[in-house]
């Protein structure tokens, strides 16, 4: 089959890659539409020295399951569905402790171990997927996701009183970010450096200024750190109040160099997030708590799958989406 590599050199299509077969409580599935992230071209920069079929993101159809699958997920053969990335053991203490997606000896579709979603099969298993309802079609199915993930920073800061809250980045999950954020009681603005991706948040009524026209004043009570860059963490301490919080939700292959006093005399918070739950974000999607089609700039063809990751990297675009065929 064919699928998008990284093989330590740059992202090409192999015409012909090894067809996976599903084993071990898998489905094996044929994606129609994936998602470009971030963290595909941190990955082509060396993010988790991973190798193999890149792609997290997608939706898809169920095309057959594992011998070994409970009767249970029978029904999924056939259906519209989306998953969870992380494949979990199960067993560990991480598992045993409900914190599955920190499972010790998990794989990660397309991240780490585990071949990802841009080919014409991939397998993920079967406990991890979600029918999508037919009201939701697959341009909006297949950001559950990355609104998992924008969902994920809200769980996990514990508001009180009206806060203020920065998100730094204007990019794909900053904008996310800021639109779940913006339904809690806080006062919300997005700090970014493209007036055009900005502009989108005059549509939700959220406040947004270019990075040139702001001083940073430590006091924001939370910054979240959406720009997939190294110089995030360090703006973001800059606008934090004392004994504020920052959610980081950057991935940058190298963080070194950046200066972390600022943590330690200011008393901040530092919140690493990752994963959100699969069944949120897909709720969130569906009852339209988040405008996602928003930020589709551009679809392109799986033939031409290894222009899509420049185009992603282009400040001109938001969401790449490779359509499968
Ligand atoms: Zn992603
Ligand atoms: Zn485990």
């Amino acid at each position: 089959m064919r699928a998008l590599i990284y093989d330590g050199q740059a992202p090409r299509i192999d015409p012909q890659y090894d067809d996976p077969s599903p084993r071990g409580g898998e489905a094996l599935i044929r994606p129609t539409l994936v998602g470009v992230c971030s963290t595909d071209l941190e990955i082509c920069k060396g993010y988790m020295n991973y190798r193999g079929v890149l792609g997290h993101e997608f939706v898809g159809v169920v095309e057959a399951l594992a011998d070994d699958c409970p009767p249970r997920y029978r029904k999924l053969v056939g259906q519209r569905v989306v998953g969870g990335i992380n494949c979990v053991c199960g067993k560990c203490d991480m598992c045993a402790g409900g914190l599955s997606t920190h499972c010790r000896r998990r794989t990660v579709l397309g991240i780490d171990g585990h071949d990802g979603c841009f080919a014409e099969r991939f397998t993920l298993p079967a406990v991890n997927l979600i029918e999508v309802p037919d009201h939701v079609d697959d341009d909006r199915a297949v950001f559950t996701e990355p609104v998992a993930a924008a969902l994920q920073a809200r769980k996990q800061l514990h508001v009180e009183g009206t806060p203020y809250i920065t998100v730094l980045g204007d990019g794909r999950l900053g904008l996310l970010v800021a639109q779940v954020m913006a339904k809690l009681n806080a006062s919300v603005r997005v700090i970014g450096k493209h007036e055009r991706k900005l502009a989108l948040c005059e549509k939700w009524a959220i406040k947004h200024r270019l990075t040139s026209d702001i001083t940073a004043r430590a006091d924001q009570d939370v910054v979240v750190d959406c720009t997939g860059s190294a110089e995030g963490l360090k703006a973001a301490m800059a606008m934090v109040r004392p004994r504020g919080k920052i959610i980081l939700k950057t991935t940058v292959a190298d963080q070194s160099g950046v200066d972390l006093s600022p943590l330690t005399i200011n008393e901040i918070e530092l919140i690493g997030s990752r994963c959100g739950s699969m069944a949120d974000g897909l709720t969130a999607i569906a009852t339209d708590e988040v405008d996602v089609i928003s930020l589709i700039t551009k679809r392109v063809k799986f033939t031409d799958a290894p222009k899509a990751l420049p185009l992603a990297a282009d400040p001109d675009h938001i969401k790449v989406l490779i359509e499968m065929d």
